[in-house]
């Protein structure tokens, strides 16, 4: 296919369900992803608080539901391919995918994030021999062992209690003594036998080459390092925005993320943005799902307004 009227790049919550409303809008949609539809949904152990599950569900399981849906649908494509460009060219929004041009009259960009690095030396190459950003996919390693998790927020204490019913002993290091995860995983975390609070400590250093042997741990204020025995290091400290070359007409907040309206709108017409990708406060699947649709909406908006061309 060499030209659509709505492009989504990527299949996290919010691509799916930006790429559901605009197929039941009757609009020629194609919905790009590099890997497995999903996104951090695959590597989330449990969601609790999506609406409808009571129990909480597998991140996993709500990922193959959310893209269960789409399959009635002839009119949407589904390419695994990655986007590397977004061009505009007069009205029309010009994708790279794979080195093929993909014509389209609107786009909404639904990439989703990475994880943040501490940005130390041999981070990259301890990355999967004993550095991780996915206690679901790699906890089971450290059944009975010593790891340690970074972080403070929801990502960090969530996978940590996850973490607590494999490993032998936890230090959640986090350089602050007060945490911006919700209350309700603080409290679950504290009452944990097995969690070491390292408060006020940075990771300064990781050792080991073939394998995460241990980490510096800086104490703060006063400066003073000491070194942690540990085989396994949980990183949680945020996310970094994850998308193609965009062209500077996009505006983008301090960090990266793009800055849109209340209906998705960027500063772009015809180029929208939905999900975690977007800048904001409030990241949750739920928000990503609301997301995509406001965005599919205010899409089919501008089509039906001939905005296109
Ligand atoms: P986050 O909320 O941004 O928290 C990042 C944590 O890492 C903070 O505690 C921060 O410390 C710390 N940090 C940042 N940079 C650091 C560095 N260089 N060195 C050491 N520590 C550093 O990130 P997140 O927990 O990944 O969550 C991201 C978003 O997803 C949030 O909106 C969150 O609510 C959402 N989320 C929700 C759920 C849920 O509702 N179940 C689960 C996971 C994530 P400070 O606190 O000192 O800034």
């Amino acid at each position: 296919m060499t030209r659509c009227d709505a492009a989504v790049v990527g299949a996290g919550p919010a691509g799916i369900a930006a790429a559901l409303y605009l197929v039941r809008f009757g609009l020629k949609t194609v919905l790009l992803e590099k890997s497995a539809p999903g996104g951090l949904l695959l590597t989330t152990f449990e969601v609790e608080n999506y609406p409808g599950f009571p129990k909480g569900i597998k991140g996993y399981k709500l990922a193959d539901s959310l893209s269960e849906q789409l399959l009635p649908y002839a009119d949407l494509t589904h390419v695994r391919a990655e986007v590397t460009a977004l061009r505009l060219e007069d009205n029309r929004k010009v994708l790279t995918v794979d080195g093929e041009r993909l014509e389209a009259d609107c786009v909404i960009l639904c990439c989703g994030v990475g994880y943040r690095k501490l940005g130390l030396p041999g981070e990259d190459n301890l990355l999967g021999k004993g550095l991780s950003h996915c206690a679901m996919c790699d906890g089971h390693f450290f059944r009975g062992r010593r790891v340690g998790v970074v972080g403070g927020g929801n990502s960090a204490l969530e996978e940590s209690l996850h973490l607590t019913k494999t490993v032998a002993e936890l230090h959640l290091i986090h350089r602050r003594d007060t945490f911006r995860a919700a209350p309700v995983y603080v409290d679950k975390i504290k009452a944990a036998d097995n969690v070491v609070m390292e408060y006020n400590s940075v990771v300064t250093a990781l050792h080991g080459t073939d394998k995460l042997e241990g980490v510096t741990l800086k104490r703060l204020p006063a400066g003073t390092e000491e070194f942690l025995p540990v085989e396994g290091l949980f990183i949680f400290i945020g996310f970094e925005p994850v998308l193609p070359a965009l062209p500077a007409e996009i505006v983008r907040d301090e960090q990266g993320f793009i800055v849109t309206d209340g209906e998705m709108r960027s500063s772009v017409p015809g180029v929208f943005a939905a999900g975690d990708i977007r800048s904001k406060l409030c990241r949750q699947v739920v928000t990503a799902v609301g997301d995509g649709a406001t965005a599919a909406n205010a899409a089919n908006s501008y089509l039906e307004q001939g905005n296109a061309r």
